[in-house]
């Protein structure tokens, strides 16, 4: 069974002709483990389809039909707080902004420790230790004194490793990234996608990542969807779809 399943994909968003069809049946399917990649050029429809999947489509835009189904549970008919908890427990999000994703009032330890007590069943000094290692996965040097910090204190390539972190303090099963080193200096970018990759790789857990980027997808990816038009236009192995020195 995939661990994620989009069939028949429809989104639209109401306009003065009547709809727009913004998603116009996106299918496809991740696998447990697996990076699959996701392209095409801007307005094709990949953050909307990532937002779909973690259930934050903002209105007006709606499903209007198709399916996603989680490890065999569908997901796209939820009420919201029934969507909130298979989001926290088994969708992990990371966005191009890490304050997206940051509470700035809080530190971090607080944050991951708030999302693994939600999550998982566990005490609170257990939690606080298990936050502190997450910081130390994802290469936060000297955790111990950083949990305690707020998110303005760490520099932008650092934070996005809060985000990850964070994104990975419930065990998700699956991650949805979209963009995620678009806001980082070149010089790291690489750094965060292969960290990305490897905690990832480490944990079994799939990830979806939206990007612009050919050269990430090459490296990183196990297949690659290229949307067009709100469509998946093809799908495949990456060294089938793209051509990369
Ligand atoms: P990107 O390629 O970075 O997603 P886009 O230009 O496609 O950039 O869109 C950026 C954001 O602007 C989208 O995520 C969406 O929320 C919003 N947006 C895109 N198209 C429209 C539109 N026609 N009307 C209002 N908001 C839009
Ligand atoms: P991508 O991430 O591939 O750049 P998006 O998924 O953000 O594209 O958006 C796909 C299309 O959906 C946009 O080109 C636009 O037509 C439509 N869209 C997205 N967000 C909005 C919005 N808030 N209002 C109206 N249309 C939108």
């Amino acid at each position: 069974m995939p661990l994620l399943e989009v069939k028949d994909l429809v989104v639209e968003f109401p306009n003065r002709r009547g709809t727009l069809r913004a998603l116009d049946g996106v299918s496809f399917a991740i696998e447990p483990g697996e990076i699959l990649g996701v392209v095409g050029e801007s307005g094709a429809g990949k953050s909307l389809t990532g937002a779909a999947i973690i259930g934050l489509l903002e209105p007006p835009g709606r499903i209007a039909s198709g399916e996603i189904w989680l490890e065999g549970r569908r997901i796209d008919n939820l009420g919201a707080k029934e969507m909130r908890q298979v989001r926290g427990r088994h969708v992990g999000a990371i966005f191009q902004d890490p304050l997206t994703s940051l509470n700035p009032l809080y530190t971090v330890g607080r944050q991951l420790t708030e999302t693994i007590l939600t999550h998982l069943p566990m005490s609170r000094a257990a939690a606080r230790q298990r936050a502190i290692e997450l910081l130390a996965d994802t290469g936060i040097p000297a955790p111990e004194q950083r949990v305690d910090h707020y998110p303005h204190q760490f520099s932008g390539g650092m934070r996005q490793r809060v985000v990850i972190a964070l994104a990975l303090a419930a065990e998700p099963r699956l991650i949805v990234a979209d963009e995620p080193t678009t806001a980082l200096d070149v010089s790291i970018q690489a750094q965060i996608i292969q960290l990305l990759k490897s905690i990832c790789a480490s944990r079994g857990a799939a990830v979806m990542l939206i990007t612009h980027d050919m050269g990430v997808i090459a490296e990183t990816c196990d297949r690659v969807a290229v949307l067009y038009a709100g469509r998946v236009a093809e799908i495949g192995p990456v060294h089938e779809l793209i051509n990369h020195p």
